[in-house]
């Protein structure tokens, strides 16, 4: 089983680069975000709750989020391995993947982080507006504040799997394509 994270702040790309590895590594991808907004849409108790972190930029808490994930994971038995997106995003809910995975004689494989200056997540947040319908990229406060968030609450995150040596720096700069190019160079084979 191959199991990775693909880290990275706000609008640094995970969801576009998820897609690809996906399909070339034959992974599940498991989004958190994407989990809960498709329980906004579907108007769930989960969503209801979720939202109310979302539509402020903050995270969503630490335990609704880890059995949230749990849960997901176990939806899959046959899988080949995962591919954690905006998952773990705080030092709690990395220890707990570590448990989690460990309970099941499973463990991660390698933390892919993309990275990207903070003035380009804002302009390509915004950009992403247009078409996304997400009313966090709408509002600049609240970029502001995911970013904010991300850099006090889960860039320690990064420290974690550092010093397990699982950390890779990817530039998250450049087309697509240059991008996929990078990261499949650094996940191998
Ligand atoms: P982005 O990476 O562009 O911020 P995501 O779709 O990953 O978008 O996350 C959107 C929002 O969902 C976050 O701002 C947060 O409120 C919530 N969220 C997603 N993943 C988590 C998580 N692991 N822990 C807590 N909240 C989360």
């Amino acid at each position: 089983m191959r199991n990775l994270i693909l880290f990275g702040p706000p609008g640094a790309g995970k969801g576009t680069q998820s897609a690809f590895l996906v399909e070339h590594y034959q992974l599940v991808h498991l989004s958190t975000g994407d989990i809960f907004r498709a329980n906004i849409k579907g108007d769930t108790e989960l969503g209801q709750l979720a939202k109310s972190y979302m539509d402020q930029g903050k995270l969503v808490p630490d335990e609704v989020t880890i059995r949230m994930l749990e849960s997901e994971v176990n939806k899959h038995p046959q899988a080949m391995g995962f591919i954690f997106d905006g998952f773990p995003r705080t030092t709690a809910q990395a220890q707990a993947l570590d448990v989690f995975l460990e309970s099941k004689g499973q463990s991660i494989a390698s933390m892919c982080a993309l990275e990207v200056p903070e003035a380009e997540l804002k302009t390509r947040l915004l950009a992403r507006a247009e078409t996304s319908g997400r009313p966090d990229d709408a509002n600049p406060e609240v970029i502001q504040k995911r970013i904010d968030v991300y850099n006090h609450e889960t860039a320690p995150v990064a420290d974690h799997y550092r010093a397990a040596g699982k950390y890779q720096g990817i530039d998250g700069v450049g087309s697509i394509e240059d991008i996929t190019q990078r990261l499949t160079e650094a996940i191998g084979a």
